[in-house]
């Protein structure tokens, strides 16, 4: 027992007898001259050598295929993955009722190339959810009932697999749309993710639909809009209704599956859900 505590008290020693002389002289006096901070980085850059940030870029085909953005001359668009620091912050304003404005902050760091507010609704929910294959893998869970005998079913969308319809070839400048009773050519200009938060409730949402058409025929008064679209028919209105909010590009978002437990074939909506910033 005694030679036991002897060697402990040995190991101590020994210790001790490693210990600098001076404990203020730098450990290693070759780095003794250099700054605190460019060591910290030369550390931390030792360590992510492995983590190429150019590398982190990838490159999509847009929906959109580029055409709504001014002087973008390309149909692509590079995203990256959210870093760990991107996550934390997210998962500290999910809490919060800024949680929007984090989202934003956080995708618009992996968006290059384009302005995250200047993406149309389409480009950016197909970004979104790149960069959530990008950051957590392709397996994207949803959890469904089943309309036929309601069992709750787990979906593993492959992310890989989206199929998507790109934007028509004729688009110029603004979208044109032919309307069906008055046969006038309406010019449209995309709502995008910036809008987002201006945009009335659903029910409201005709209220927003002059801010969007650009001239009827060759008239641009937005007054004579106005009255234009309160006294044509509702199929023109209607028209150009679903021109602007729902526009023909895009991720296609429904999906059909089959219930586990009774074979009904269902249909299912691929959106953002709870499990959209998850790891599956
Ligand atoms: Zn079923």
């Amino acid at each position: 027992m005694s030679e036991q505590k002897q060697s402990i008290i040995d190991i101590a020693k020994g210790f001790e007898g490693g210990q600098p002389k001076n404990p203020d002289a730098p450990r290693n006096p070759m780095k003794a001259n250099v700054p605190e901070q460019t060591l910290v980085q030369d550390q931390l850059n030792g360590l992510l050598e492995n983590i190429d940030t150019n590398k982190m870029w990838v490159e999509f085909n847009l929906p959109s295929k580029g055409k709504p953005y001014v002087n973008y001359e390309k149909d692509s668009i590079f995203l990256r993955a959210m870093k760990f620091s991107d996550e934390k912050r997210l998962q500290k304003a999910l809490v919060g009722d800024r949680s929007k404005d984090a989202l934003n902050v956080v995708l618009a760091g992996c968006v290059k190339g384009i302005d995250y507010g200047q993406l149309t609704l389409p480009d950016k929910l197909y970004v979104m959810f790149k960069i959530r294959q990008l950051s957590y893998g392709k397996d994207y869970p949803i959890n469904t009932t089943c309309k036929g005998c309601g069992t709750k079913n787990e979906l593993i969308y492959d992310l890989t697999k989206m199929s998507l319809d790109f934007m028509d070839e004729t688009y110029q400048e603004h979208c044109t749309v032919d309307l069906p009773d008055s046969e006038k050519t309406a010019y449209i200009s995309p709502i995008r993710a910036k809008h987002e938060e201006s945009l009335p409730s659903p029910e409201r949402i005709m209220e927003a639909l002059p801010s969007f058409i650009t001239r009827i025929d060759n008239v641009s008064e937005e007054m004579v809009i106005k009255r234009f679209l309160e006294q044509t028919t509702i199929k023109d209105v209607n028209t150009l209704k679903s021109a602007i909010f729902n526009p023909k590009y895009g991720m296609d978002q429904a999906h059909k599956y089959n219930c586990d437990f009774c074979n009904v074939q269902n249909d299912v909506n691929i959106g953002l859900n709870e499990n959209f910033f998850t790891t599956s």
